[in-house]
């Protein structure tokens, strides 16, 4: 729908906008209280994006739902100007939640693969979901304050990295308008109350593969009969290291992971195959190039080295880019993060996690920026700190991982919003 515009005075200061329109927070606490405590998997996000889309359409935003999966797309026209979108990940994780919370989890619910599996928002995106919706609060509220058009994307299976993509396969932008500007943000392992921002790369590509070497399966005693598989996995393991440290620029990022390996049941058996599952890390496309091949010329030559007669199945069953913020965009929000935050605001360090966040802009040339605030409960972080011991804290994708809601809700929506009203302006 169309809002009709109600012209007020023109406040300079968008830190003051944000201040006088935030909403009261404790409705929106209880949102997050109820989002922690019943998490969704990946590409089952249901019932949340329900509470996104009937939140965005109670305010009068004209609401897409069910875009590549559960994706929901909320449009407020609000006069001419600027498109910018802005963007929350939804999905929970297989893991149990031990954080002792009151409103921890205790839900479980059947994965992609067929397995029932304990849930938990141990990636925080609950708090992206609630402080994106209060943040639509605060900007519809101030529509007066500032003229575009205000898209809000609550998007499925970030953890997955094909979420972005599945909504824009899915026709995202022939159901909305291509926006100028892709904003989003993530809860992180820093004191609560903390946003930084970096220019330029900030998020690595990532690539998963799984694998399945398969060997001549045999009596376990008689291993001159057989082609051991797991001793292949156990070689491969180790030589998959090598690439980063004998093959890519001493001083470049790149990340060679090995998270799982399976053969074999009973001691006396030499299994016929094994599974392996790895992730590779990189920024720049020379070096994801160089990685990806340098691990399919290993794994294919340590199975030949050992005499398997079959060849190797190697599935590329996850690819995301880098997330490279642009410059000029970032410059242009620390002009309103800088006095707003104050000491709260810092430089971001580039970090070997990675996003699907960014396809939401380069689908349609867009630039964009992804900046991360505070979760960590101030004193914790200040005696860890003290210690010397902050990698002890609770990371993202721990079953401890709990951010503390105040002031960290707060903060990301005063975040969200001031970078939606830079951007209209
Ligand atoms: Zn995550
Ligand atoms: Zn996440």
């Amino acid at each position: 729908m169309t809002i009709k515009r109600i012209f007020q005075p023109v406040t300079t200061d968008l830190g003051d906008i944000v201040e006088k329109y935030r909403p009261q927070l404790e409705p929106f606490e209880a949102i997050y209280r109820r989002l922690h405590a019943t998490p969704e998997l990946s590409s089952q996000e249901e019932k949340t994006a329900a509470v996104a889309a009937a939140h965005l359409e109670n305010l009068g935003f004209k609401v897409h739902t069910k875009i590549g999966g559960h994706g929901v797309a909320g449009v407020l026209r609000n006069g001419p100007g600027k498109t910018v979108l802005l963007r929350a990940d939804m999905d929970g994780l297989p893991v149990l939640e031990k954080t002792g919370l009151t409103y921890a989890s205790t839900k479980r619910m059947v994965d992609y693969d067929g397995v029932e599996k304990p849930t938990m928002h141990a990636c925080g995106h609950d708090t992206h979901v609630t402080s994106l919706m209060a943040a639509a609060t605060v900007l519809y509220s101030s529509r007066a304050h500032w003229s575009g058009t205000l898209i809000c994307v609550f998007q499925p299976a970030e953890e997955h990295l094909n979420g972005a993509q599945a909504m824009v396969d899915d026709g995202l932008y022939d159901k909305i308008p291509k926006p100028d500007m892709v904003l989003g943000q993530h809860v992180m392992r820093m004191k609560t109350g903390t946003v930084t921002v970096l220019a330029g790369p900030i998020l690595t590509a990532s690539d998963s593969f799984s694998v399945r070497i398969y060997g001549r399966g045999g009596h376990g005693s008689m291993p001159h009969n057989c082609i051991d598989p797991i001793v292949i996995g156990c070689s491969l393991v180790s030589r998959l290291q090598t690439i980063v440290s004998r093959e890519v620029t001493p001083g470049e990022l790149a990340v060679v992971t090995c998270g799982s390996i399976h053969s074999g049941d009973a001691e006396n058996v030499i299994p016929d195959f094994l599974d392996l599952k790895l992730n590779v890390r990189t920024y720049s496309p020379e070096i994801r190039e160089r990685v990806l091949g340098a691990l399919h010329r290993i794994i294919e030559a340590e199975c030949q080295a050992s005499g398997a007669v079959e060849k190797p199945t190697i599935k590329h069953t996850f690819s995301s880019p880098s997330t490279v913020n642009d410059g000029a965009a970032v410059e242009k929000l620390k002009e309103s993060f800088n006095p707003y935050f104050k000491d709260r605001m810092m430089e971001s360090k580039p970090s070997t996690a990675s996003e699907d966040f960014s396809i939401l802009a380069t689908a349609v040339g867009a630039p964009y920026v992804y900046w991360n605030f505070g979760g960590v409960d101030a004193e914790k972080w200040e005696d860890a700190k003290a210690r010397g011991k902050l990698e002890e804290l609770p990371s993202n994708h721990s079953p401890f991982f709990a951010p503390v809601i105040h002031p960290t809700l707060k903060t990301a929506i005063d975040a969200m919003s001031l970078a939606a009203l830079t951007f209209f302006h």
